[in-house]
């Protein structure tokens, strides 16, 4: 049976509560123990599917097809363990379960109120592949004192009350705010947080305290004795230059210890940080630096594009340099010189993305890569906007588009080279969908193989034929298009074990021009770069040198 890490927050949102989690994650592996992480977010929608990203950030795709919160993304790229259905729920997810039974009729006629059936069937969440891992670590989203986290408080409360002492802990994150007019590091947002915790039965067990300055001993002593936690469970959370110093900066405040002394494991099993101290060492130990240019649409949040930003520093630690991203913005190319505007750039990466805005633009930045002969990488929308470029200024076909815009529209304007796909192999089974299926999940998602072909770009970045990568979209190319498309010079790389759906497009002639339909940035992590990202940073620092 696993032991339970609650991590709650207070005082203010955004206090790094899911990189506090993934980071005592990867210390307790360090530790010789087996995790999981798990999200439980308070708001309504179902699952983050259909939010924008520049409402929610990133949507994080599992490999069993999920579409979570980019907190789950920080859990991988921390610990390596790759989340499942699972592990991210929220409270829409909670409602809609309850609802579907209570019409099944599964309640028998009983009256459904939040207590029992709501907090039960969060606490059934918390309790799922119990058996199979030392922690399970669950992070709380939002703050103590919302009106909608309280179902989940309320069920993480009951779930401790019920397991066997010690087995179940609370760890709570605040604020200490620095008044500069007095000098001094103020408690009392802290002391009000854990008093609401408590208002609610739940006594934290280790506080973990963001401050700008360091914490003198007195106040730390302040906080313990007001906040009846013991003093070494008073951890400082610092800021970092880079969120990757996380486990060893905590490591250092003594989190790890401290979660491990309320437990009451004794003595505790030695950390083995090898591999967060060559981490620690490719961060600060860089030799040169490149800049690549990311030409998207949701620029304003850079939290849409989390895993690709994280993706492109892992290939920057791979080759020990430094990774000046630069936001552009897709639809200035309706107004700028695309040459202008990208020349000095080492590297072009065209993201994922949805609807026909911007698209324009991201055609123009393939062009200017192809043309210019300058890395490119394309993700899904980026690949995809590459095969129109290809079809369009190569291949003849001048009206070459996706259906997905047509479909935005109402009329038809495109010859639709990017086509809705109705029906595909999952494994050993077909999925069909209609045009007009419900917008939340409706996707090809999740993890699918693909074969590459011999000889090809790809299959040297990636040292293998057949890997395994993660989806998110409804169109496809159409293979229609195949021939004429190879007769051009771009190659389809990489196809589906059935050869019916193309997964990687490639420019014969060009140093580094890959697309493809999936996201490689969802598996990368700091101590294991994806290849694709790592080859890419290395075709960056060959432009560098040419320049
Ligand atoms: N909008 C495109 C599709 O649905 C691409 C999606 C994406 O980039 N994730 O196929």
């Amino acid at each position: 049976m696993a032991r339970y890490v609650f991590i709650t927050g207070g005082v203010v949102s955004s206090l790094g509560k899911g990189l506090a989690s993934a980071a005592l994650g990867a210390l307790l592996q360090a530790r010789g123990f087996s995790v999981r992480l798990r999200k439980l977010d308070p708001y309504l929608n179902v699952d983050p599917g259909t939010m924008s990203p520049f409402e929610h950030g990133e949507v994080f795709v599992t490999d069993d097809g999920a579409e979570t919160d980019l907190d789950l993304g920080h859990y991988e790229r921390f610990t390596g363990v790759a989340c499942r259905k699972t592990d991210s729920v929220s409270s829409g997810r909670i409602y809609s379960n309850v609802l579907e039974k209570e019409r099944r009729g599964d309640y028998l006629g009983k009256t459904i109120q939040v207590i029992p059936h709501v907090t039960n069937e969060i606490k059934d969440f918390l309790r799922v592949g119990d058996e199979e891992v030392d922690f399970m670590l669950c992070e709380i989203g939002g703050t103590v004192g919302d009106i909608e986290g309280l179902p989940f408080f309320e069920a993480i409360r009951q779930f401790a009350h019920e397991k066997p002492r010690g087995e179940c802990i609370f760890m709570h994150l605040t604020l200490l705010p620095y008044l500069a007019a007095s000098g001094e590091l103020k408690t009392k947002p802290t002391q009000h947080s854990v008093k609401e915790l408590q208002s609610i039965g739940i006594a934290p067990d280790v506080l973990v305290c963001r401050s700008e300055h360091p914490i003198p001993e007195r106040e730390r002593e302040k906080i313990a004795l007001f906040c009846n936690v013991r003093k070494e469970a008073v951890v400082a959370a610092y800021d970092l230059k880079s969120i990757y110093e996380a486990p060893l900066a905590y490591h250092r405040e003594g989190l790890d210890q401290a979660v491990l002394d309320a437990f009451g494991i004794s003595p505790a099993p030695r950390p083995n940080l090898e591999k967060w101290l060559d981490v620690q060492d490719r961060i600060h130990n860089t030799d040169g630096e490149v800049n690549v240019a990311i030409v998207g649409k949701y620029i304003q949040l850079e939290d849409a594009y989390k895993s690709i930003k994280e993706a492109l520093t892992h290939g920057g630690m791979a080759n020990r340099v430094k990774v000046n991203v630069q936001w552009v913005d897709a639809e200035d190319f309706d107004r700028e010189d695309v040459g202008e505007r990208l020349s000095g750039y080492h590297a072009i990466l065209v993201p994922g993305g949805f609807g026909e805005r911007g698209t324009e633009g991201k055609i123009k930045a393939a062009q200017f890569a192809r043309e210019r002969k300058v890395p490119y990488l394309g993700i899904c929308l980026g690949m995809q906007m590459a095969v129109i470029e290809a079809a369009r200024n190569v291949a003849g076909v001048a009206r070459a588009g996706s259906e997905e815009f047509d479909h935005e529209k109402g009329e038809k304007r495109f010859e639709p080279v990017v086509y809705h796909l109705k029906e595909w192999v999952q494994g050993n089974h077909t999925v069909s969908r209609k045009a007009d299926d419900d917008k939340g999940g409706t996707m090809r998602l999740g993890a699918y193989s693909a074969n590459l072909k011999e000889g090809s770009k790809v299959a040297e970045v990636y040292g293998a034929t057949v890997i395994e990568e993660r989806h998110r979209h409804r169109y496809e190319v159409d293979l229609k298009y195949k021939d004429k498309l190879e007769s051009c010079g771009l190659v389809f790389s990489g196809m589906s074990p059935d050869g019916r759906l193309p997964e990687i497009v490639e420019w014969k002639d060009h140093p580094w021009f890959i697309g493809v339909q999936y996201h490689p940035e969802l598996k990368s992590k700091p101590f294991d770069p994806h290849p694709l990202f790592a080859d890419f940073i290395r075709a960056a620092v060959d432009t560098s040198r040419l320049v």
